[in-house]
């Protein structure tokens, strides 16, 4: 881009150009399987530098990418070419706590929010990796360890101020522009740029009980972990992941949350301790930060990744024979098939009431590669894609929006399920020109 035309954006935060120093730090993702390469990064400091960028390029025809947390599988916080509005510096929390609510700017990461609202002795629903960006979570839905107690993420969102594409600043509330907050809760990135969210916020922990518990990888284990999935109550939350113990044996890992009394959780987790010998059992009282950051260290930044989801309601024989298979196949020790759960208060939200669909008890379930030799990619994407095949008789017609690559439209669609066409009137009323594109995209027109 000609250096006179970029004087026109004059931010108070920084921009960034192929050559500036932190250029390639800046166009780095969690996902070391993107590699593009933006004209321009604007490294906003609050919305008036977002303004600007968007006006910016819409002026210049550029295509336009906004970045929160840059966790997204589909690299989509990126452009080649274009320009990207980069929150990461706008990553203030304050927390109100007599309201119990917190302000969050659109580029904070769950990490800060959790820290930030504990010393409260609040929180609220986030996901389980404490790096991921707060505002691509919450759009897209956010699972997470309080989601069978609070609701999820976006249902746990009272208001949010956005950038339109025209350049103005909005704010979603009940009161104002409420169409829009019912977009923002589960529509995705597709109305404008996010800088800052306000959360309710619940009492937890300071100390929750929970970790991690490995059985070998059996039918029976299965089982019991779906079994157990079904009855447990609203205060816990779990995600099975079928990897591989230290010494290799296919193993089922259960990673579980319980956020109410610690002797209650304790006899609710019982049953997924009884049925054989764990080979690990490391579920303890913890703080509820540590609990939010027991994930981090299995799936660091700049990995090879590629999964492929969908979600299951429940695991029959079929669905078991499918998983243990394909588990064995892993391309990688460090790759998973994981199980997300979603139960409870999330699940008892009306489909119509978030933009978020799919309101009934599921896992959300997908193949993901691990690697860090490019060596192992086009074998663990093809793994990954097989064992998504393999699950397509037990799946339902629908998918998580956070969890989609670059996959197809009739995907996206699947993704937004009931909510589609209602999301599609809402994008003509607020980004007529589909300015906001790069992400699983409602476009505007049929
Ligand atoms: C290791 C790992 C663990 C995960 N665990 C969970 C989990 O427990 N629960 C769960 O629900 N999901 C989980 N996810 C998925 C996660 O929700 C998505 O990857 C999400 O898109 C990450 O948001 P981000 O801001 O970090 O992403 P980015 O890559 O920065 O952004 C992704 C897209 O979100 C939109 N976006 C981001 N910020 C803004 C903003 N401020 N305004 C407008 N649009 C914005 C844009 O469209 C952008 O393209 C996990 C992902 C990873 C990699």
């Amino acid at each position: 881009m000609h250096p006179i035309i970029e004087q026109e954006l004059s931010l108070r935060g920084e921009l960034l150009r192929p050559g500036s120093d932190g250029y390639d730090e800046a166009r780095s993702l969690w996902n070391g399987l993107v590699d593009k390469r933006p004209a321009l990064i604007a490294r906003c400091a609050g919305a008036g530098d977002v303004a600007q960028g968007v006006r910016f390029a819409r002026e210049h025809d550029l295509v336009l990418a906004v970045r929160g947390g840059g966790h997204n599988i589909a690299g989509k916080s990126l452009c080649d070419g274009g320009l990207v509005l980069d929150l990461s510096r706008m990553n203030r929390v304050q927390v109100d706590p007599a309201r119990r609510r917190a302000r969050v700017e659109g580029g904070a990461r769950l990490g800060d929010v959790d820290r930030e609202t504990q010393a409260f002795g609040l929180a609220t629903t986030l996901g389980i990796a404490s790096d991921t960006g707060v505002a691509g979570l919450t759009l897209g839905g956010g699972y997470g360890w309080l989601a069978g107690r609070h609701g999820m993420a976006c249902d746990n969102l009272v208001a949010a101020e956005l950038v339109t594409a025209d350049g103005e600043l909005l704010t979603a509330s009940e009161d104002e522009h409420p169409d829009l907050l019912w977009g923002l809760r589960g529509g995705g990135g597709n109305f404008g740029v996010v800088t800052a969210l306000e959360f309710r916020l619940h009492l937890v922990g300071p100390v929750v009980l929970g970790g991690m518990l490995v059985h070998r990888a059996t039918r029976d284990a299965l089982r019991r972990f779906d079994e157990w999935a079904r009855w447990c109550p609203d205060e816990v939350s779990a995600a099975g992941l079928l990897a591989s113990a230290p010494d290799g044996t296919p193993a089922l890992a259960v990673v579980a949350c319980h956020c109410g009394r610690v002797d209650d959780g304790e006899r609710v987790l019982a049953p997924l301790r009884a049925f054989a010998e764990p080979l690990l059992d490391d579920v303890a009282p913890r703080t509820y930060v540590e609990m939010q950051r027991i994930t981090d260290a299995s799936w660091p930044r700049g990995r090879l990744y590629y999964w492929k989801s969908s979600l299951v309601r429940e695991l029959d024989d079929g669905a078991i024979e499918a998983l243990l298979e394909h588990a064995a196949r892993k391309p990688t020790p460090e790759s998973v098939i994981y199980l997300q759960q979603l139960h409870g208060a999330a699940t008892r939200v009306a489909a119509e009431e978030t933009a978020f669909p799919h309101r009934y008890d599921h896992f959300n379930c997908g193949a993901m590669l691990n690697a860090q030799d490019p060596a192992d990619v086009d074998a663990g994407v093809r793994w990954s894609r097989t064992a998504w095949e393999a699950m397509q008789p037990f799946a339902q017609r629908g998918n998580y929006v956070n969890d989609l690559g670059e996959e197809g439209e009739l995907r996206v669609r699947e993704a937004y399920g009931s909510s589609f066409e209602r999301l599609r009137a809402l994008k003509r009323r607020y980004d007529p020109d589909n300015v906001f594109r790069l992400n699983q995209n409602v476009a505007p027109d049929a």
